[in-house]
């Protein structure tokens, strides 16, 4: 299962090309280059033909495990099959030769893109204006606290605190402090939803404002969102909508319509564009037009049929990305809701919140389920029954790449005790549902019978289990 350095495989002289004999005879082309730039000895590079150059790479990708291998059922991340089409529109030459400087008069296709994508992003959350220079969702939640401040700035208000939810994304804590606000914790109740008498007594004219992911880590909708946004805006605090989970929503409900303020999208995760790894990413922020005047400069506008950046935005927080931000991630996300329209945006909730819901009813006897409520596009498990034979979570999981099964996110959400967190995405038809429900059975049955066979895992992988911690503080990359 190892595969060879590149610089390993081949030997002297072997090449990838064969060009004809140099027929300029009179002068060498290389001593045509200034003296001192030329080299004495051959650069020390793999000497390799196209085959060992094809065979190389393509088993390094065979070690690999995506969303082209198989589920990828990582809760909370929306790791979904990204439709091909997204890619050749993204590499479509006219839209790949163009460069961020050019006048607006010569790219106004390209503008009309982004303006359209803008819109649609509108009217999907319900909001006024939007920002596409967000680079991922946290980077979009930050600027939406950023443009939060903005607005307490200019009101001559200073308030301090962020309330965040437990059922948050772990990035919605962190973003609020980058942005300077202290940030103030409150618990879920038993059915994992905000507990409204403890929001209560946190609530005052301190109260910047509320973050809340909705549906909550948990895949659990908030059902007193009425109630919740009153409670904010009496006090005088904004609300923030992490819209990550947009698969669970769309086309049935809309944070605007739920009274939000804000609202950061994940172009990556909801409009299929390929991520992980670190990015690239796109995370536009969607604001009520009275937050409008704050979000980043330049903002894309439209007069008569012309496009164009408007930079004068004085009260802008100013740009946060190198000019319009990531580019390819919003045609393939524009390709995406193009090619799905709004009866197929629809769909994509349908079908995201029925195979986590099936998943979850064939599984909730084989793990425990510790919330009960009704969930939408992800559910989340506890392993820790399993945990009483001597089995953690962490060993189902590496059990699970065994069976050539990518694993769901564990340990996470921070209020589950051996938490396993089901994404399965709407892209997942009910063969693989199956699979996956049938080795998650296996696996706890081996625990009863075989505990050691999970305790070891993985046995047949690239490589067996890793020193996470190590890995992810001295990673080895390179040799
Ligand atoms: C993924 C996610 C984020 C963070 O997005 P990144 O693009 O990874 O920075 C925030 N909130 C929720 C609910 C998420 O699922």
């Amino acid at each position: 299962m190892s595969e060879a350095l590149i610089k390993d495989y081949g030997s002297p002289g072997r090449k990838g090309y064969s060009l004809p004999e140099l027929d300029v005879v009179e002068k060498n082309p290389a001593e045509s280059l200034p003296e001192g730039m030329i080299r004495e000895e051959a650069a020390k590079l793999p000497e390799v033909s196209e085959v060992d150059v094809v065979r190389h790479y393509t088993s390094l990708s065979n070690m690999n495990y995506g969303v082209d291998s198989g589920i990828y059922p990582l809760g909370s991340c929306t790791m979904k099959y990204n439709p091909k089409i997204n890619e050749d529109i993204a590499r479509t030459p006219n839209l790949t030769n163009i460069h961020p400087q050019q006048k607006e008069k010569y790219v106004q296709g390209s503008l009309e893109i982004l303006y359209e994508l803008k819109e649609y992003l509108a009217e999907i959350s319900g909001m006024d204006e939007v920002s596409l220079q967000p680079a991922s969702g946290s980077h979009g939640e930050y600027v939406g606290l950023m443009i939060i401040r903005k607005y307490f700035e200019k009101k001559g208000e200073t308030r301090t605190k962020v309330i965040v939810p437990d059922s948050a994304h772990g990035t919605n804590p962190a973003s609020a402090t980058m942005a300077g606000y202290n940030v103030v914790e409150i618990a879920s109740n038993e059915g994992g939803m905000v507990d409204l008498e403890s929001l209560k007594a946190e609530v005052d004219e301190d109260t910047a404002a509320l973050m809340l992911t909705n549906p909550n880590t948990l895949g659990i909708f908030e059902k007193d969102i009425c109630e919740i946004q009153k409670i904010i805006h009496d006090a005088g605090g904004l609300l923030y909508y992490d819209g990550a989970n947009m698969n669970a929503v769309l086309g049935y409900v809309r944070p605007g319509d739920m009274e939000f303020d804000v609202i950061h999208y994940n172009l990556h995760k909801t409009f299929s564009t390929p991520h992980g790894g670190g990015g690239p990413g796109s995370g536009p922020v969607a604001v009520k037009e009275r937050l409008a005047p704050f979000i980043p400069a330049p903002v894309l506008k439209k007069e008569g049929e012309k496009y164009y950046w408007d930079n004068d935005r004085p009260d802008s927080l100013g740009r946060v990305h190198a000019f319009y931000g990531n580019y390819g991630v919003m045609l393939r996300a524009y390709a995406y809701i193009r090619t799905a329209g709004a009866k197929g945006l629809k769909e994509i909730t349908e079908n995201a919140v029925l195979n986590a819901n099936y998943m979850k009813h064939k599984l909730k006897d084989t793990y425990e389920l510790p919330f009960a409520s009704d969930s939408l596009h992800e559910f989340v498990l506890s392993g820790s029954r399993q945990k009483k034979e001597g089995i953690s979570t962490v060993n189902i999981a590496k059990r699970l790449l065994d069976y050539k099964q990518y694993a769901p996110t564990i340990y996470f959400p921070l209020i589950v005790k051996e938490a396993i967190m089901v994404e399965p995405t709407e892209t997942e038809n009910l063969q693989s549902l199956d699979r996956f429900i049938e080795t998650m059975k296996v696996i706890s049955q081996e625990i009863e019978e075989e505990p050691e066979l999970v305790r070891d895992a993985p046995h047949n992988t690239v490589v067996r289990k890793l020193d996470e911690a190590k890995a992810a503080r001295n990673p080895d990359l390179r040799w």
